[in-house]
């Protein structure tokens, strides 16, 4: 029908989405070489215990250096790598490097600081990401107590029983793993409960509106006591103003990561600067 028709019409003319694909996919392409290139690195965001003021712990967040787009942002370029497949070696180039990182940190005498690092839902389905891992953990000579994994809400609710066990192999090996952007994903109260999972993070999104936004300040209080119910550590992101820390402070929420306390850090930064 003509509806149709129009629509059609509409994208065979619509040169600019074109042009906009195109150099999504010369992206996908430059991102194969990116590693070799050199061209990807970490930053490291700390969290933070609100009650001492002290880092209890780093996050990996990578980012890539551009030869001619300047820095691009993961949100943009994590989904290429994950349709790619290319996402796997980056996330095991992730892991080698914050290693590598945290042991040469140990060196220099700011002792044995615990990383996270984030985990996709493609390469959590790879089937031997339990040995590889733990290859990498060796090879670095890293203690597999101070490594957590986040993996998102979302992508824990793909093959649920495989989930559950490689996240029972990686506890058994002592890694621990966080559910990131927690709130977003709908996982039913069951599933969470047979997760052998450490620790929650409250998704930025409610945290930014937990002060101004009565239905945030409730879903934030739910998540908080349900994780207390569950024996599951708390944690808030994206948290930008004193008033956000007095509340969480409030609700007992003490642990803390965002932007009022820290960006993330290049390694260079990380435990030079003291914040309190
Ligand atoms: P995420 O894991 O939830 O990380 C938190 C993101 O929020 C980071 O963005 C961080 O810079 C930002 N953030 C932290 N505190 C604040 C704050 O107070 N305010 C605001 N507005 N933002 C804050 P970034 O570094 O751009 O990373 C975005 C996402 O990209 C991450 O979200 C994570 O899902 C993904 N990502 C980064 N590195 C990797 C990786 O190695 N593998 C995978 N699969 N995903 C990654
Ligand atoms: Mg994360
Ligand atoms: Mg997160
Ligand atoms: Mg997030």
């Amino acid at each position: 029908d003509a509806k149709q028709n129009g629509s059609a019409q509409y994208r065979f003319y619509d040169a600019a989405s074109d042009r906009t694909s195109l150099e999504e996919m010369r992206l996908e392409q430059e991102l194969e070489l990116a590693l070799e290139k050199d061209q990807l690195r970490l930053m490291y965001q700390p969290k933070f215990d609100i009650r001492s003021g002290q880092a209890i712990g780093y996050e990996a967040l990578i980012r890539w250096d551009h030869p001619v787009h300047g820095e691009i942002s993961p949100l943009r370029f994590i989904p290429m790598a994950e349709k790619s497949g290319m996402i796997v070696p980056i996330e095991q180039w992730v892991l080698r490097t914050a290693c590598l990182q945290a042991k040469s940190w140990e060196r220099e005498g700011l002792g044995k600081l615990p990383i996270a690092i984030n985990v996709s839902q493609v390469h959590l389905m790879k089937p031997d990401i339990y040995e590889s891992i733990l290859r990498t953990l060796e090879e670095t000579e890293f203690d597999p107590r101070l490594l957590e994994l986040e993996i998102t809400e979302s992508a824990m609710m793909h093959n649920e029983e495989h989930v559950i066990e490689i996240l029972d192999q990686l506890k058994a090996a002592g890694i621990s793993v966080s559910m990131d952007d927690f709130g977003t994903g709908y996982s039913s109260l069951s599933y969470l409960h047979s997760l052998p999972i450490s620790c929650l993070k409250i998704d930025r999104s409610f945290i930014r509106k937990i002060t101004t936004d009565p239905d945030s300040k409730a879903i934030a209080e739910m998540i908080i006591s349900m994780a207390k119910q569950l024996g599951l550590k708390i944690i808030a992101e994206g948290v930008e103003t004193s008033e956000q820390v007095a509340l969480l402070q409030e609700l007992q929420c003490y642990n803390v990561q965002g932007f009022y306390y820290s960006r993330p850090l290049p390694p260079e930064q990380v435990g030079r600067t003291n914040v309190s």
